[in-house]
């Protein structure tokens, strides 16, 4: 595979599991030092191991991304471990509980918007500031298929999901010339323990069908186009929301 983040220093959140450890295999596999950021040590751990048996150059730190004092450790460390940031993937996300409006629980729409949301911009106001002494860079916000439509039971995350988009755009203007693109990307259902672990199989195929390829998206897919999104060769994407959706959204 062609070293496109040769030189390159990356931090990914929610980088433990599912799509943001794709991503990290990803990053790492084409040259990219990578920061991997998750609540879950186990998951770190084992995601370490995976990258350095693999060749990789990775590190590991324990991040809550809902802690907004938490997120300048984490950027420092990258800076400190491997000299400066130049590429941010704002992974980490919760499903948060499945409930209409009129019966939505208080405390698990401030759990939902605190990670989903205030997570992201907690991080992008320490890493905006990092790729700029770095010279610029990029940085890639997991919003959602749900980031452009709506999902019953999910007033939350979808809430959640569609401000990103917004966020995405305000903060791409304020630093599109000045070297650093911020872009989101819209999975529809993808295959990761986020979906298995709390839905039954017969749900998942049920979710499965409602996408016109017939299947779930699988977290390579979604590293794809966030690397390509990363990657110098999308210089004049920026302040976008890009699907990987199989044609979910095309309905
Ligand atoms: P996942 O497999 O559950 O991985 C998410 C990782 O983030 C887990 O390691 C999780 O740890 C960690 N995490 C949770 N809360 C955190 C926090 N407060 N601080 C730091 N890390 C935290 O989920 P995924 O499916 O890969 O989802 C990744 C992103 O893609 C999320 O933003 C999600 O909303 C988005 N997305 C997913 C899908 C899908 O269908 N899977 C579709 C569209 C968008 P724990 O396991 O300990 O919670």
């Amino acid at each position: 595979m062609a070293k496109r983040f040769g030189g390159k220093v990356a931090l990914i959140t929610g980088a433990g599991s599912g799509i943001g450890e794709a991503i990290a295999k990803r990053l790492a596999a084409e040259g990219a030092g990578v920061v991997l950021a998750d609540i879950d040590g186990d998951g770190l751990d084992r995601v370490r191991a995976d990258i350095d048996s693999a060749g990789g150059a990775v590190r590991t730190q324990h991040l809550d991304v809902s802690d907004a004092s938490a997120h300048q450790a984490v950027v420092r460390f990258a800076e400190e471990k491997f000299g400066a940031l130049h590429l941010a993937v704002n992974n980490a996300g919760i499903g948060g509980p499945s409930a209409p409006v009129g019966e939505y629980p208080l405390e698990g729409w401030h759990q939902v918007m605190n990670v989903n949301l205030n997570g992201v911009f907690y991080g992008l106001r320490e890493q905006i500031p990092a790729l700029l002494r770095a010279g610029g860079g990029a940085i890639v916000n997991m919003s959602s298929i749900l980031g452009s439509v709506g999902f019953a039971n999910a007033s939350a995350y979808v809430s959640a999901k569609h401000a990103l988009v917004g966020l995405t755009k305000a903060a791409a203007m304020e630093y599109a010339d000045k070297g650093v693109r911020v872009n989101a990307v819209g999975p529809a259902f993808i295959d990761t323990p986020l979906l298995s672990n709390n839905l039954p199989p017969e749900a998942l195929a049920g979710i499965a069908a409602m996408h016109p390829v017939k299947r779930l998206g699988r977290p390579e897919e979604v590293a794809a186009l966030t690397c390509f999104l990363l990657a110098d060769e999308a210089s004049f994407i920026t302040g976008s929301y890009h699907l990987v959706d199989g044609a979910y959204c095309a309905q």
